[in-house]
């Protein structure tokens, strides 16, 4: 199936006198079980689009699509609810709570969502993140490629439907990133899931199925690799 659609999406700000076109008419389909790269200059757009397909903002005009179903922005409530149940997010500087060790940060979605805890599960996904020694470790006692393990951990026990990563590897030394993107799109193959991650770094697009690339809130230009199973 497909994962994520947008449908002409544009979104303004600033005022009538004096806008900013943050999207501009900007559409995509990307099928379940791939990882997509989004490229692009500061200010081209690329935060904008994330909030706008993971519900944090609703666009000006154009539709969202989340695994076939329209985006409808309700109340605050509402939108929390849908987050929490069909996203989730990795953002460049982790966001692990301290005090909790692996296994807590980890199943914390899951406790936030009243969703049951699949144990065996949980344990296949710190398996598969290369935490399973680490469950009792605090994020202190951790180096900051295996804190943002973790963090895809705790994105992947869910099993949203999408999976959004900010700047996923900015805080990361280049080692410690090349282990969290191999890592990360062996899970994402593995378990299906699907991932949009925004880079600034070639070296980690590399590592997606296809880039999207956004200039002045448009896409300009799409790569696919040639043994994606992504088509466009
Ligand atoms: P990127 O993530 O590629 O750096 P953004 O999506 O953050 O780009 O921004 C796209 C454009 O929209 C920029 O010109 C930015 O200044 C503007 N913009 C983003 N958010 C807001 C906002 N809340 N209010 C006004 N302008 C904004
Ligand atoms: P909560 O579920 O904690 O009440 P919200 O549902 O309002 O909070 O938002 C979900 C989370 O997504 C918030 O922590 C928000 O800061 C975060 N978020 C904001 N911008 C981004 C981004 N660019 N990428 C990923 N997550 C983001």
């Amino acid at each position: 199936g497909e994962a994520l659609r947008l449908v002409e999406v544009s979104k303004t700000y600033g005022t009538q006198a004096n806008p900013v076109h943050a999207l501009r008419r900007a559409s995509l389909a990307l099928p379940a079980g791939t990882f997509t790269a989004v490229m692009g200059p500061s200010g081209s757009g690329k935060s904008t689009l994330l909030h706008c397909a993971a519900g944090l903002d609703e666009p000006t005009s154009g539709r969202v699509l989340v695994d076939g179903t329209e985006l409808v922005h309700g109340s605050e409530t509402a939108m929390t609810k849908f987050r929490r149940s069909r996203i989730g997010f990795v953002f460049q500087q982790f966001n692990l709570l301290p005090t909790l060790t692996v296994w807590q940060n980890t199943t914390l979605p899951l406790r936030l969502a009243g969703q049951k805890i699949d144990t065996g599960f949980v344990r296949d996904v710190l398996d598969r993140t290369w935490l399973g020694d680490r469950v009792d470790h605090l994020p202190a006692e951790l180096s900051g490629g295996q804190q943002q393990r973790v963090a895809i951990a705790r994105a992947l026990v869910t099993r949203p439907n999408l999976i959004f990563a900010d700047e996923p590897t900015g805080a990361l030394d280049t080692r410690s990133a090349r282990e969290v993107l191999a890592m990360l799109a062996e899970a994402v193959h593995t378990l299906g899931q699907t991932v949009v991650m925004v880079t600034h770094d070639p070296v980690a697009a590399a590592f997606a199925d296809s880039v999207v690339f956004l200039a002045d809130g448009q896409i300009v230009d799409r790569l696919d690799r040639p043994d994606a199973k992504t088509v466009a």
